[in-house]
């Protein structure tokens, strides 16, 4: 928060750097931005009002039903998931060249149809939670877990204030099946801004008719980048660039094994967190070498913050041998100072931290946390 623990002179400075050093060991913490213009017309007189996650990065937005910025008793009912590079294909396959239309503009029109689909997916599924009595999570609604509960209109009265997500997987892979190219160049980021605008006032407007927190969601999709991917090859078989690997790029994130430096990471993906109201995340790779450099880290954070990015967490690699306590980048199968194979590789895999991401997560995980490229190895350059 400005003022408040960004520069030397301000009162909470140092908490900031004592962070900064165990994000450089441990990962966490991430850094949640208090002044993100997504936020605005929180209270800074009202921690309860300031810009916060549920874990991963699912956020609130304003609430349509009175709470306003409000984020404590509030939370991501349900959400779903647009698979972008399906579309991307089904709209390749069946454009006609004849018509009017570009493919770009067919792309969005059989996107704003599955919008609408999702939107009713959404409702059916807040309906449905709906219907449940109070008795099954007393606690919850007589605590203020879930705030605003009203006993004669049933629970309701606390979930309408929650969100209602609208996720999107593999913007990168559907730009290159449309396009060619993804967001990293000019051309592709222009399209992923219609497409991310498309999005964002088809929310607007259902918040509005529905009274209800539709949101635009930047889906971590821990399971779904893998399944998607299997029933895509299914369909479509292998595609260079699209589906030669064993996942979809998370929502709107620069593909992983992209090699550019940390600030142009920040630069690229800034543009586009802005058309999220219910969450996403930015991330950047560190290499060992770098990591225990808190100025570097800071800096990177301080920038992320500058470009008005709601959400920032920086991985950093951390291996430790369970035989000795050595920490650091394990590269061999067994520790360098005592030899041991008990190495547990931690590693952020779509915001969790896991003990081993190699038996905590599914394949096409593993591969992106192994494709990932190390951000800050350009910076020495
Ligand atoms: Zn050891």
């Amino acid at each position: 928060m400005k003022g408040v623990n960004q520069e030397p002179n301000e009162p909470n400075y140092d908490m900031f750097r004592l962070a900064l050093k165990s994000t450089a060991q441990r990962l966490y913490p991430n850094y949640a931005n208090c002044d993100w213009s997504g936020n605005a017309g929180y209270d800074r007189n009202d921690p309860r009002t300031y810009f916060s996650t549920m874990g991963c990065r699912t956020a609130n937005g304003w609430d349509v039903n009175g709470f306003g910025q409000l984020k404590d008793g509030r939370g991501n009912i349900c959400p779903v998931t647009i698979i972008l590079p399906t579309l991307a294909m089904i709209a390749k396959n069946t454009y006609d060249k004849n018509e009017a239309d570009t493919l770009e503009s067919y792309f969005l029109s059989i996107l704003e149809g599955k919008i609408v689909e999702a939107k009713d997916m959404l409702i059916e599924r807040f309906e449905w939670i709906c219907s449940q009595d109070a008795s099954s999570a007393k606690f919850m609604y007589e605590n203020g877990i879930m705030a605003g509960y009203v006993p004669e209109e049933g629970i309701r009265s606390a979930l309408k204030h929650g969100t209602l997500a609208m996720g999107n997987l593999g913007l990168a892979e559907a730009l290159q099946i449309l396009i060619g190219e993804d967001h990293t160049s000019a051309r592709g980021m222009a399209f992923a801004k219609e497409i991310y605008q498309l999005f964002k006032d088809k929310c607007a407007k259902y918040k509005e008719q529905y009274k209800l927190n539709f949101g635009v969601y930047m889906t971590p999709a821990e399971n779904l980048c893998y399944t998607a991917m299997n029933r895509f090859r299914e369909k479509y078989g292998i595609i260079p660039k699209v589906s030669d690997k064993d996942y979809f790029t998370n929502s709107m994130h620069v593909p992983v094994w992209k090699e550019i430096n940390p600030f142009e990471k920040i630069d690229i993906e800034a543009e586009l967190t802005g058309y999220s109201s219910a969450g996403c995340i930015t991330y950047v790779e560190m290499d060992s070498s770098t990591k225990n450099n808190i100025q570097v880290l800071e800096q990177l954070v301080n920038y992320a913050m500058d470009k008005d990015i709601p959400y920032f967490a920086i991985n950093t690699p951390c291996d430790m041998c369970e035989d000795c306590g050595h920490n650091g980048e394990i590269e061999m199968d067994y520790c360098p100072v005592c030899g041991g194979e008990n190495i547990s590789r931690l590693r952020r895999v779509t915001g969790y931290l896991t003990g081993d991401y190699k038996t905590a997560f599914n394949k096409g995980k593993q591969k992106e946390v192994e494709q990932r490229f190390k951000h800050t190895t350009l910076l020495k350059e």
